[in-house]
């Protein structure tokens, strides 16, 4: 797993909500969080962009 800012090295951190607790990428170099759920929504957007 690399950064999509930077291509940094991201490791895999613990994060908790107030209900949840779930995974998350975390960047080392610019500390970037990226969720499994925002990488979702973006493969959701990515069809509609296309269709413009
Ligand atoms: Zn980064």
């Amino acid at each position: 797993m690399t950064c999509p800012k930077c291509s940094g090295m991201m490791f895999s951190e613990r994060l908790s909500d107030f209900f949840l607790t779930f995974y998350a990428w975390k960047c080392v170099n610019c500390g970037s969080i990226v969720d499994h759920t925002i990488l979702e929504n973006k493969q959701k957007e990515s069809p509609s962009l296309a269709q413009r």
